[in-house]
C-alpha cells in the first residue's frame, strides 16, 4: 500500500472490537466513509508498531486457544485542539461519488480534482455543478473481501455489449427510477441496468479497499453480492470477552518488580552485563528510569530470577467455568487495586429468611443461592477477526492482519463492577426436568438449529439458559427503571451449564477508563436491595404492555428465537446483550396454565414446602 493513500481517522477506543473493528466501514473525522485497515499498518510515522502488550492474560489466551499476545490498539485522544496521539489508520471507501443533481458517477473525485476530503467536491458535467456524494454501495464476498462496485460491468451486463471501461472518465450515472429502484446508465452506449437489493456477481476484483495487489480467487460455491454499506452483512466481527481472574488478577501492576518484569528488554540488558561495575552502573540507570532505589531494582531482579510472577501452575479450563469458580471462591487479603475484587454476601442473603416475608419473597430468597458483589472487574475484549456476508463457515474468518501471520491480536481492556448471583441447583434441576418445560425450550432449540444466526459463543439452548437469560434482561431493565443506570451501559454474562453445574448471572458495567465507571451498581448486591429488585423483576415478568399479544406469540425476533419477549417487556439495548436479544421467554417465569408450565416462584414455594 502506498503511504500516501492512508488517511487517518479517529475511532472510539471501546468500539474497536465491537462494531468498528478492522475492516469495518466507519465515518471518519472528515465526515466521509472510511474503512479501517489491518494491523500491519498500525504504525506511527517512524514505522514502529504503536501497540502495547496487555500483561497477565495467559488464562484468557489459553482458554480461547489463541497462541498469540494481546495488544492494545494505538490510542487516539480527542482534545479541544483536535486529535492527538496515534489513530487507527483508515482509507476512503467507497471512492466513487455521485452527483446529487444529475447522478453522474465520479471515480475518486477528491484525488482527481486535488481537493481535501473535508471539502465539498462538485460535478464535472457541463453546466451541472451539483455537489458530489460518496456512493453507499460496495461489493462483498463470503470469503471476507470488500471492493468497489464494478459500475461499468454492472451497467453492461447484457449480451453483445462492446463498451470498453475507462476508469478515468465520467460516463456512467447512478439514479433512482420511478419505482425507487437504482439504475446505472452508460452515456456512451446507452446501456442500462436496474439493480436489485441483492445483486449477485460472480467476481470481486479486490481483497480489501486498502490492498491493491492481486484479485481474489473464488470457488464456484462462493458468493459475491452488491450491498449497501450499512447492511449488517458487510461486516460481522468476531470478538470474545473474558474476565481477568485470580491468580493473574492479583498481580499488582504498580510495583517495581512488575514494571521491570514487563520490560523484558531492560531485564535482558542487565542480564547480559558480566562486568560488576558496569552492571552496577546499569542498575543505577534503571533505578532512575523506574524512579526507585537501586536496592529495590536488585531485589526485583532476584524475584524475577526466582520465577516472578509465579504463575506457572495455574490450570485453565473453560473460560466461563473458571470465572464462575472464581466468583464462588472468597479471596483472602484482597487489595482494592486487584483486577478481581469480590465481596461475598451469601450469609447476609440467607439471613433474610429470619424476617417476615411474603410467600413470593420467601421463594426468591430460596431460589437465589450465592450472592457476590464484584467490586472490581477487568474485562478483556479480544478481536479475532471478521466475516462478511456470513459467519457460518469459520474457515472464512479474516484475521486482524489479513494474512494470519501476526503474533498478536488486538484487544481492549474495560473496567467495571457488578452483581453476581447463582440459582439453587436442586430446585432448578427439578424444574428443568418437567416435560412441559423441556417441550417449550425444545421448540426454540429446533428453530435455532434451523436459523442462520451466529453468536460469539456456543449456546446450550435449555430451559435453564432461557430462564437465566430472561431474568438477566428483566434485571437490566429493572436496574434502569429503579436505580437509573442507563441499560446501554450495563452488560450481562450468563453462566449456564447443567453438566458443569453452573447457573449464574453477572450484571456489570465495563468502560475503557477506570475512573469513568458509573459506580454504584454494587449497591444493588446488598441483600435487602437485591431482594426488592428481584421482587420487581418477577412481578414485571408477569406483564407486558403488549399482552396478551406478547405472551401468546408463537415466535418473535430474528429466527423466531423469542417467545413471550418484546421491546415493551424484555429486550435491552444491543451492547447490553451477549446473545443478540434472542432466547428470551417470560413464560418460563410467569408460567402458562394451558401448557402446564408452573409460575416459577410458585414452583419454588411448593418445592420448599415438600422438601
Ligand atoms: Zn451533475
Ligand atoms: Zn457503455
Ligand atoms: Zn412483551
Ligand atoms: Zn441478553
Amino acid at each position: 500500500m502506498k503511504r500516501k493513500t492512508i488517511k487517518y481517522t479517529s475511532v472510539r477506543f471501546s468500539h474497536l472490537t465491537s462494531y468498528h473493528g478492522i475492516g469495518a466501514i466507519v465515518r471518519g473525522t472528515e465526515d466521509r466513509l472510511m474503512v479501517l485497515v489491518d494491523t500491519r499498518y498500525w504504525k506511527d510515522k517512524d514505522g514502529e508498531i504503536t501497540t502495547k502488550e496487555i500483561p497477565y492474560v495467559k488464562r484468557i489466551t489459553t482458554a480461547l486457544n489463541i497462541d498469540k499476545e494481546l495488544h492494545l490498539p494505538p490510542e487516539a485522544k480527542e482534545t479541544h485542539e483536535g486529535l492527538s496521539g496515534s489513530y487507527l489508520p483508515a482509507v476512503l471507501f467507497p471512492r466513487y461519488a455521485t452527483c446529487k443533481k444529475c447522478g453522474l458517477l465520479h471515480n475518486q473525485p477528491w484525488k482527481k480534482q486535488g481537493i481535501e476530503l473535508d471539502e465539498k467536491v462538485y460535478c464535472v458535467s457541463k453546466n451541472c455543478g451539483g455537489i458530489l456524494e460518496q456512493v453507499t454501495w460496495c461489493v462483498v464476498s463470503n470469503k471476507g473481501h470488500l471492493a468497489e462496485v464494478p459500475w461499468h460491468n454492472i451497467c453492461h451486463l447484457g449480451p453483445d455489449v462492446k463498451c470498453e471501461p475507462d476508469y478515468g472518465a465520467e460516463y456512467l450515472s447512478l439514479t433512482t427510477n420511478q419505482n425507487g429502484k437504482r439504475v446505472v446508465r452508460c452515456h456512451r452506449c446507452r446501456s442500462q441496468h436496474v439493480f436489485e437489493k441483492t445483486q449477485k456477481l460472480n467476481h470481486i476484483n479486490q481483497h480489501q479497499p486498502w490492498i491493491f495487489e492481486g484479485s481474489p480467487e473464488l470457488d464456484e460455491a462462493d458468493k459475491v453480492e452488491v450491498l449497501e454499506v450499512n447492511n449488517p452483512g458487510v461486516y460481522i466481527p468476531e470478538r470474545v470477552n473474558a474476565l481477568v481472574i485470580p491468580p493473574e488478577s492479583r498481580i499488582s501492576q504498580s510495583t517495581v518488580v512488575d514494571k521491570l518484569f514487563r520490560n523484558s528488554k531492560l531485564c535482558r540488558e542487565i542480564d547480559l552485563i558480566r562486568n560488576p561495575l558496569r552492571r552496577k552502573g546499569k542498575i543505577n540507570e534503571v533505578a532512575r528510569l523506574l524512579n526507585a532505589p537501586a536496592s529495590e531494582i536488585k531485589q526485583a531482579l532476584k524475584e524475577i530470577k526466582e520465577g516472578y510472577p509465579y504463575l506457572d501452575d495455574f490450570s485453565v479450563n473453560d473460560l466461563y467455568e473458571d470465572e464462575y469458580k472464581a466468583f464462588l471462591e472468597p479471596l483472602k487479603d484482597q487489595k482494592e487495586d486487584e483486577d478481581f475484587v469480590t465481596e461475598h454476601l451469601t450469609n447476609q442473603w440467607d439471613d433474610l429468611t429470619s424476617s417476615k416475608l411474603s410467600d413470593d419473597l420467601k421463594s426468591i430468597v430460596s431460589i437465589v443461592d450465592q450472592v457476590v458483589s464484584a467490586r472490581r472487574l477487568r474485562e478483556i475484549q479480544v478481536f479475532k477477526g471478521f466475516y462478511r456476508l456470513s459467519s457460518e463457515d469459520k474457515e472464512n474468518l479474516v484475521s486482524p492482519d489479513v494474512i494470519g501471520e501476526s503474533n498478536w491480536l488486538p484487544a481492549i481492556e474495560l473496567f467495571g463492577e457488578g452483581v453476581f448471583f447463582t440459582l439453587d441447583k436442586a430446585i432448578l434441576e427439578e424444574w428443568e426436568s418437567k416435560p412441559e418445560v423441556i417441550k417449550r425450550a425444545d421448540e426454540i432449540l429446533q428453530r435455532y438449529e434451523k436459523a442462520h444466526v451466529n453468536f460469539f459463543q456456543d449456546i446450550e439452548v435449555t430451559p435453564r439458559f432461557l430462564l437465566l437469560h430472561t431474568l438477566s434482561h428483566l434485571l437490566i431493565r429493572e436496574l434502569e427503571a429503579s436505580a437509573g443506570y442507563p441499560a446501554a451501559s450495563l452488560k450481562e454474562r450468563i453462566y449456564c451449564s447443567k453438566s458443569k453445574n453452573m447457573a449464574g448471572i453477572l450484571i456489570y458495567t465495563a468502560v475503557p477508563d477506570i475512573v469513568g465507571s458509573l459506580g454504584g451498581i454494587i449497591n444493588s448486591a446488598e441483600p435487602t436491595t437485591l431482594l426488592m429488585i428481584l421482587d420487581n423483576v418477577f412481578k414485571k415478568a408477569r406483564w407486558c404492555s403488549l399482552d396478551p399479544v406478547c405472551t401468546e406469540h408463537e415466535g418473535q425476533g430474528p429466527g423466531w428465537l423469542n417467545r413471550a419477549a418484546c421491546h415493551a417487556c424484555s429486550l435491552v439495548p444491543e451492547p447490553a446483550c451477549e446473545y443478540g436479544n434472542v432466547f428470551l421467554d417470560r413464560v418460563f417465569i410467569k408460567g402458562d396454565d394451558e401448557e402446564g408450565i408452573p409460575i416459577f416462584l410458585d414452583f419454588v414455594f411448593q418445592y420448599k414446602k415438600t422438601e
